[in-house]
């Protein structure tokens, strides 16, 4: 049979035709191959959208679209709506949503994977000092192997031009002592700049 054949078992959700892989006689992965080939673990096609997810999920009062549509979406194939998302820059990891989930699906993982795309695509981040925050974490790890507080601050809020919010709370927390200027190196830097250099490109 030719034209729209079923090639990929759809668990119930929108299956995967050779219409959905072919643009101008090029054969293209769709979008909901790509996010998991990205996850590498269980494909998105087991959520079968009983919001357990997103009912514990600690952000989705904050989020535009919640984590399991989010997942319907990629389903549908909405990689623009998806990649031109705040909510994937508003997921904290925290894995809440994996551990309630009955199916494992990962959906931190998944999250990780989008921001991945949305940056290789240049569509960028719609939470832009979320990605600064990003950025300054992982010069301070990159170059100590260990967060200092004080120095990630400094190099976010110039690179997120947001200079003066949090400033009485940042001072206040340095006269308690809750933030210290000296912190300590990991004792195996090399180590730790061979895991950028190794996912630098993955
Ligand atoms: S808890 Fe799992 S199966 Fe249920 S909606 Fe969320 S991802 Fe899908
Ligand atoms: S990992 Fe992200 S999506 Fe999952 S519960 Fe935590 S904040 Fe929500």
């Amino acid at each position: 049979m030719t034209g729209n054949k079923i090639l990929v078992k759809s668990y119930g959700c929108l299956p995967v035709t050779e219409d959905d892989r072919t643009s101008n006689g090029v054969n293209m992965k769709t979008f909901l191959e790509e996010v998991n080939e990205k996850i590498n673990g269980v494909p998105l096609q087991r959520c079968y959208h009983c919001r357990k997810c997103t009912a514990g999920c600690p952000l989705a009062f904050a989020m535009e679209h919640n984590p399991n549509k989010v997942i319907r979406m990629i389903q549908m194939g909405m990689k623009n709506e998806v990649l031109g998302s705040s909510t994937i820059w508003l997921c904290a990891s925290c894995e809440t949503c994996i551990t309630r989930c009955p199916n494992e699906v990962d959906i931190a993982r998944m999250m990780d994977a989008l921001r991945e795309m949305a940056i290789a695509a240049g569509v960028g981040a719609r939470e832009k000092n979320v990605l600064s925050f990003h950025e300054a974490f992982l010069a301070s790890i990159k170059s100590r192997g260990r967060i200092n507080e004080p120095f990630m601050m400094v190099d976010y809020k110039l690179k997120s031009g947001d200079l003066f919010s949090d400033m009485g709370l940042g001072i206040s927390m340095f006269m308690k002592g809750k933030l210290s200027l000296v912190s300590p190196k990991t004792r195996d830097l090399d180590a730790v700049r061979k895991i950028f250099d190794k996912t630098k490109n993955a």
